[in-house]
């Protein structure tokens, strides 16, 4: 530190690396690239691993095949040249005073002019034997200087991930410097209460023993990141990042609608009308807990989850005949121009016999109905509207939006979501999704809202049998479409064809449909769908599979997201090893949805990876799309579930929401217990309402 006075904890751990001893603007410049901008940030990045050097073995002992740490001095070195041109090898012989081992390094010449004779050093890899005698091959290395020796040998030693020109080492020397030099009164941010029920390690010794672990916690522990001191400083960062969603939700909890909503006889009246079946228990439920939830004088906030083909839509129409039947508009989003039709077509019908008047806005609706449409939305006599992005635009102006709808909530981002809020006067909001959020996610990013399920599927669906082939059983698979459209039923046939890369070794969509039309069903009408066909070609496309018209079809993923065609009983997925778990369930659930037995066939191609492997046996041992999300969640990690979407995790720097899933309920629990009890203190109150959203890299709340 640079200044004279003796800084406080708060201050010191504030200071920028720029200004501890030995940095410098351009290795800060490097930190910060990796997120490192002040001695705190540095103290809360924990090592990845441990290693456990607390003792070092006699050369003398080694076997082939141990994992060992040896410490001795460099003998003799020595840089070959092998007949390869360009290719040298590095040895260095070692030894200690029970023998000696050689070291060798595969093209690294450059280690000739770091391993000097003479230097002490430590050596950790694996032992071999081979014909040449008994070696360490490529192993770490790390030379023993007087100041490091107590940091990187005869104890667990930490690695750090390198960022920049900043090594490992120089990271973990730093680390120990700044230790070193910080003040006994550090602030701890967790309430003493919370520290003394929960037994949390005290804040300063958490901080030692995450980077410098004493050697009582077992290494095992330490690499799974469940050493005490690791836990507590896991748990504080989840317990503040809790605490922000608590707050919010508190908040926004107090702020009344301009509106009330109510329901009456007449209204249960009108709704009931539009129902065109008996709903499942599971819709009651749901439908129960949104309309009571409307009713309340603070806006909903509801996450709306059911698997495909649920019946999520029915659900959401009843919310919006209760929110029309009390004068405000409905504004309903989905994803693609595809799902937005398919709702509006849905809806409409629906709706026929009542008074409100229903419009579809996406990208396509051009000029004057575009401009009708506006108008009437403006005006208010437009009641519900349905649409894609297209409905985020400014141009759009509501007279009295009560309700948004957004469908597939997942692929619209955050600020979308915010933006259509703000049309309206503290609406209520229902967000659906058929990609079922596990847990951990949900608490992670979704903690400040609300959740409803539906549970059970209707009445009447058959099961789904899923296949997992080799793509030499082809003939097989056509066998089976041939018989089922002897039934009358039809297929969807899907590829991976990602939109532009066309050099990728698949067949596009249009080719396999040419052939799968000349050369294995040409007695049927084969379609193509694909990303990159205008719109009106796909609409066309799309209504003639839904009419029945056409018997297969071939499609990029773009069907995966709603549409019902319950007539099609064959999902035939090629190079399924490429596609994502909750892609494929996703792809699964748009058949199964009539009154016949379907068949989901996942075809592969060799070679495929073992993950591949786990996630088509998953696919063929379930059909729970909540055990499918978990296991997808554990194999691709949180960062990944949701794919593309701009709505963010929270920038976690010590945490892992996955592997700390445990610690991340207890802290949900323990920080909406705080915020409720109202027991904040001033301190945190302020931390929540002003730099929550910045510290966790959240652009904007909920
Ligand atoms: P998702 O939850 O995937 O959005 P949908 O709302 O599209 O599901 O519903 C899937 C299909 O099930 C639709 O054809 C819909 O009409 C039908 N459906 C929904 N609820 C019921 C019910 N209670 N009884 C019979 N059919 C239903
Ligand atoms: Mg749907």
């Amino acid at each position: 530190m640079s200044n004279s006075r003796t800084p406080t904890g708060a201050e010191y751990l504030a200071t920028p690396l720029q200004f501890v001893k030995g940095v410098g603007p351009r290795r800060a410049a490097d930190l910060q690239r990796a997120g490192l901008t002040t001695v705190e940030d540095l103290l809360y990045r924990f090592p990845f691993r441990y290693e456990d050097r607390t003792r070092m073995q006699p050369i003398a002992s080694l076997r082939p095949g141990n994992r060992a740490a040896v410490m001795g001095q460099i003998k003799s070195t020595n840089l070959a040249t092998t007949r390869r041109r360009g290719f040298k090898i590095f040895h260095a012989i070692v030894g200690d005073a029970s023998g000696a081992i050689r070291c060798s390094w595969m093209n690294q010449a450059f280690l000739a002019d770091v391993l000097a004779p003479r230097s002490t050093v430590v050596i950790f890899g694996e032992v071999r034997l081979d014909s040449t005698g008994l070696h360490f091959l490529n192993p770490e290395y790390e030379i023993v200087g007087e100041d490091l020796a107590a940091l990187n040998m005869g104890r667990i030693v930490p690695f750090y991930e390198r960022t920049g020109t900043v090594t490992p080492n120089m990271q973990r020397k730093l680390v120990r410097q700044v230790l070193d030099g910080l003040p006994p009164d550090i602030p701890d941010p967790l309430p003493v209460e919370l520290r003394e029920r929960l037994q949390l390690t005290d804040r300063r010794l958490a901080l030692e023993g995450a980077h410098f672990p004493s050697g009582d916690d077992p290494v095992e522990d330490l690499n799974l990141f469940k050493s005490p001191a690791q836990r507590r400083l896991i748990f504080e960062e989840f317990f503040l990042y809790q605490l922000g969603h608590a707050w919010h939700r508190h908040e926004a909890g107090v702020e009344a609608k301009p509106h009330r909503i109510a329901v009456d006889d007449r209204i249960r009246k009108s709704a009931a009308a539009v129902l065109p079946f008996a709903l499942t228990p599971g819709q009651r439920t749901a439908i129960k807990e949104i309309v009571e939830d409307i009713q309340r004088p603070t806006p909903m906030h509801r996450l709306l989850q059911g698997d495909v083909g649920s019946g999520k839509t029915i659900v959401a129409l009843l919310a919006a005949v209760v929110a029309m039947e009390n004068g405000l508009q409905v504004a309903m989003l989905a994803p693609t121009e595809i799902l937005a039709k398919q709702h509006y077509a849905t809806l409409a019908r629906q709706l026929a016999s009542t008074r409100f008047r229903v419009d579809l806005l996406t990208g396509g609706t051009a000029g004057t109905d575009r401009h009708t449409i506006l108008a009437h939305l403006e005006r208010g006599s437009t009641h519900l509207v349905v649409g894609t992005h297209a409905l985020v635009q400014e141009t759009v102006k509501f007279h009295q939006l009560g309700l948004v709808v957004i469908d597939e909530q997942h692929r619209f981002g955050v600020v979308q979501r915010a933006a259509m809020r703000e049309k309206g006067l503290r609406p209520d909001v229902l967000l659906m999704t058929a990609t079922p959020i596990p847990r951990t996610l949900a608490l992670t990013d979704y903690s400040e809202l609300d959740v409803s399920k539906i549970i059970g599927m209707p009445p009447g669906r058959q099961p789904i049998r899923t296949w997992v082939k080799p793509e030499s059983r082809r003939d097989e698979i056509y066998q089976l479409i041939r018989r089922e459209r002897a039934a009358g039923r039809q297929a969807y046939v899907i590829y991976p064809l990602v939109e532009e890369s066309l050099k990728l070794d698949l067949k596009s969509a249009t080719e396999m449909a040419d052939r799968l039309q000349a050369e294995a069903f040409p007695e049927y009408r084969v379609g193509v769908l694909h990303g990159r066909m205008k719109q009106d070609a796909k609409d066309a496309v799309m209504q003639a599979f839904m009419s029945g018209a056409v018997h297969v079809l071939v499609s990029t993923t773009v069907v995966e997201v709603g549409v019902d065609v319950p007539n099609a009983t064959v999902m035939l997925v090629e190079h399924a090893e490429r596609f994502g778990l909750s892609q494929l369930h996703q792809l699964r659930g748009r058949i199964g949805r009539g009154a016949w037995e379907s068949h989901c066939i996942l075809l592969y191609q060799s070679p495929w990876t073992d993950e591949a492997h786990e996630r088509l046996q998953t696919m063929a041992s379930t059909t729970d799309g909540f055990a499918i999300a978990e296991r997808d969640l554990e194999l691709r990690g949180p960062g990944d579930f949701f794919g593309t979407r701009q709505s963010g995790l929270p920038r976690l720097r010590t945490g892992d929401v996955v592997r700390d899933r445990d610690v991340m309920e207890e802290a949900h629990r323990e920080a909406r217990a705080l915020v409720e009890s109202g027991a904040l203190d001033p301190v945190l109150t302020r931390f929540v309402a002003e730099d929550w959203p910045a510290r966790f890299g959240l652009a904007q709340v909920g």
